[in-house]
């Protein structure tokens, strides 16, 4: 009997998702490149199930169903590329090779090229949810070759996550790269997401002074209220969390974070777009700051801050520190969601945005009830220019802004930084300005470049030059640029 699908790549992830496949009653081929991991897993955790193991890739070829359905998760990088090498050969038109690593979106679009042009299909495939999503149920962003999504629909629907209402988390995303991208977007929406909420515990803890119980008691109030998500849970765990000594674990653990590159991709893809993607960039330096842990030390020994001690009400600035998280998570997704806009008309594709909130409502790591509100947004707008014009975000950025003023004010005050939280702000200030200082940048570059511009009692297109200093001359410049 056939497998109905092939996975490769037996490391945490591709181990629970075979298991998770399996689960939902697929019969499922699986196969490493270390060949003893393959043994290891099906005398262990796949023991006494459908699996079937093979030792090399003809083999594992040979097992499966036509047309063929190869899951691949493997390193992202250049073992997808050698594994494709690897495969091709062995697999005939209209088998459907599908990468479920973190790949950068230009390799997945690249590859797809590739592929098709062997006359096989490829799909890159967001899969978020680490361990535990594998398993049980991730969110999964699949793109790429669009005659694959009828092949790979069920099995990829029936082991993804559901939302409260049932709905699977696992739709097409679009051509070529997008699942991939969408997948990156997600991450970086994390990275934004991680910043917010250590920025209001730093707040809590060292403008407040609270204790680690006293915060797991606001944050799991939180969470049973618009905060309620993922995150917002863990954090609460994290902080109830003591060791068998009865420490706080968190409070043992090196205030340098780590990353593996795909907020910093989030990052170049829209400096390369040219939106402004504030929040995420702030995170993504957040933790580099962080990382100089030494350098750090040996700073706060000679740079001291000029502070005024917090003379508020504390339930107050708790309370605006919970809407100042909201308002400027609504400021991430929106900045989140410009990105994808502008990404989908450079690289064609059609996203759909209410879907990518539906595939991100359960399953992944953002996981929230706020994503079922920006679904809502789409609904009632599927060419929504900006989460902030649509009416609920609207009513709920005004409603939370002098809590969010007051709270960065807080922080400020005493010297504690909250990148992201004023970026936030400072994006809501600059996007709903009428009129912004960039008359007066305009001037210096022609001033001091001649690089001309626009007239506001002229039509926009006209460019304009000033001698502005009696000696210069007509000419204006058309290549350099500063
Ligand atoms: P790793 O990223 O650690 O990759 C290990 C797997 O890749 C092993 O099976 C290894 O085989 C295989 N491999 C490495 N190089 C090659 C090669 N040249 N040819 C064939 N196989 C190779 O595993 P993870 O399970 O952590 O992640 C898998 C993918 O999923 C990655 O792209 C990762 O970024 C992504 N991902 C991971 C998440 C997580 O929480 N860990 C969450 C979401 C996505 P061997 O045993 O022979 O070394």
């Amino acid at each position: 009997e056939f497998a109905d699908v092939g996975l490769i790549g037996l490391a945490v992830m591709g181990e629970n998702l075979a298991l998770n496949m399996e689960s939902r009653g697929f019969r499922v081929a699986v196969f490493n490149r270390t060949t003893s991991r393959v043994d290891d897993f099906i005398q262990g955790r796949a023991k006494g199930k459908r699996f079937i193991g093979a030792h090399d890739l003809k083999e594992f070829v040979g097992s499966l169903q036509k047309p063929r359905k190869i899951v691949m998760l493997v390193k992202a990088g250049a073992a997808v590329d050698q594994l494709i090498d690897q495969l091709l050969p062995l697999l005939e038109p209209g088998d459907i090779l599908i990468d479920g690593g973190n790949s950068l979106f230009t390799d997945t679009i690249r590859r797809t090229k590739r592929v098709e042009e062997s006359g096989m299909l490829f799909v890159g495939s967001g899969v978020s949810g680490g361990e535990e999503g594998a398993l049980n149920g991730p969110s999964l962003m699949p793109g790429g070759s669009v005659a694959a999504w009828p092949h790979i629909k069920p099995i990829f629907q029936a082991i993804a996550a559901r939302t409260p209402d049932g709905e699977p988390c696992c739709d097409w995303m679009g051509e070529n790269g997008a699942g991939h991208f969408v997948k990156m977007v997600h991450n970086g929406i994390e990275y934004g997401d991680i910043q917010l909420i250590g920025e209001t515990y730093d707040v809590m803890k060292r403008v407040l002074g609270m204790s680690n119980a006293e915060m797991h008691d606001v944050f799991a109030e939180w969470n049973s209220a618009e905060l309620d998500s993922y995150l917002i849970e863990i954090t609460r765990d994290i902080l109830g969390f003591v060791d068998k000594n009865g420490e706080a674990t968190v409070d043992k653990i090196l205030d340098a974070a780590g990353q593996k590159g795909t907020g910093k991709w989030t990052v170049i893809e829209a400096l390369d777009e040219g939106t402004p993607l504030t929040l995420i960039s702030e995170a993504v330096f957040a933790r580099a700051l962080s990382a100089g842990k030494e350098e750090r030390v040996q700073a706060s020994k000679q740079l001291k801050p000029v502070v005024s001690e917090f003379k508020g009400e504390r339930k107050q600035l708790i309370d605006d520190l919970r809407q100042a998280l909201y308002a400027s998570k609504i400021i991430s997704y929106a900045q989140g969601y410009q990105l994808m806009r502008a990404a989908a008309k450079t690289y064609q594709w059609n996203l759909n945005y209410g879907g990518i909130a539906l595939v991100w409502r359960a399953g992944c790591i953002i996981r929230s009830a706020f994503l079922g509100d920006i679904k809502k947004a789409f609904e009632r707008d599927p060419q929504l220019v900006n989460l902030l014009l649509d009416p609920f975000f609207r009513d709920a950025v005004s409603t939370r802004q002098a809590g969010w003023r007051r709270a960065i004010v807080a922080a400020v005050q005493s010297g504690i930084p909250v990148p992201c939280m004023s970026a936030a702000l400072s994006y809501f200030d600059g996007y709903r300005a009428e009129r912004l200082p960039a008359n007066l940048l305009q001037a210096q570059r022609d001033f001091f470049g001649a690089h001309t511009y626009e007239r506001i009692d002229q039509p926009r297109g006209q460019f304009f030059h000033t001698d502005w200093t009696g000696h210069g001359g007509a000419t204006t410049s058309r290549s350099y640029s500063a």
